[in-house]
């Protein structure tokens, strides 16, 4: 098999940063996914959708909506490993995507095929579409990359009885796992 967490080993030192190093957990029955708020040199949050044994990821800088008509740039990232969907806490200065991380949002979702195919199927092809049962977000939404360079994908809000045009994301400002604030994050470690 592939080591698809080889880029995300490459990055880290583990000796230095408090990120898990992976391989200790099996796949969930029911996958998960995890949004996490990450105050890097630019403040953005993570999405990650557990499919094939690892955390595929997207960047999103703006964070999710609810609302339909809006599209949120989502850019790929290296997998995860399983474990990372409950790393909460501050990267250390120097290292890699140094600046602290909140799990904002955790969850398990269904994968919604359009034709039968499998997750990582539908990942390769660029078109993902999914049930999230979070905390805070519900209901279908879809990951779709556009133009040929393959970097550029968006995060879009399925019409459905979670959506919202009126919510921000910004304003649901603690963590999915334990309550805490970026700031009460940021200071534990202090
Ligand atoms: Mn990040």
């Amino acid at each position: 098999m592939v080591n698809t967490l080889e880029k995300y080993h490459r990055k880290r030192h583990f000796t230095k940063t408090s990120e898990p190093e992976g391989g200790e957990i099996t796949p969930y029955k029911s996958p998960i996914f995890v949004l996490q708020k990450h105050r890097a040199t630019r403040l953005h949050y993570d999405f990650r959708l557990e499919i094939g044994g690892v955390l595929k990821s997207w960047a999103v800088p703006k964070g999710p909506t609810l609302d339909p008509f809006e599209k949120r740039l989502a850019v790929p990232t290296e997998d995860h490993p399983i474990e990372y969907a409950d790393y909460e806490g501050v990267i250390p200065e120097g290292e890699y995507g140094a600046g602290t991380v909140m799990v904002w949002d955790k969850g398990t979702f269904e994968h919604i095929p359009e034709g039968g195919e499998t997750p990582e199927k539908a990942v390769e092809i660029g078109h993902i579409a999914f049930r999230l049962n979070g905390k805070k977000l519900h209901g279908g939404f879809a990951l779709i990359r556009t133009g040929k360079g393959g970097e550029r994908w968006l995060l879009i809000k399925m019409k459905d009885e979670f959506a919202n045009q009126m919510w921000d994301p910004d304003k649901e400002s603690r963590s999915a796992l334990s309550g805490r604030t970026m700031d009460e994050i940021t200071n534990a470690e202090e």
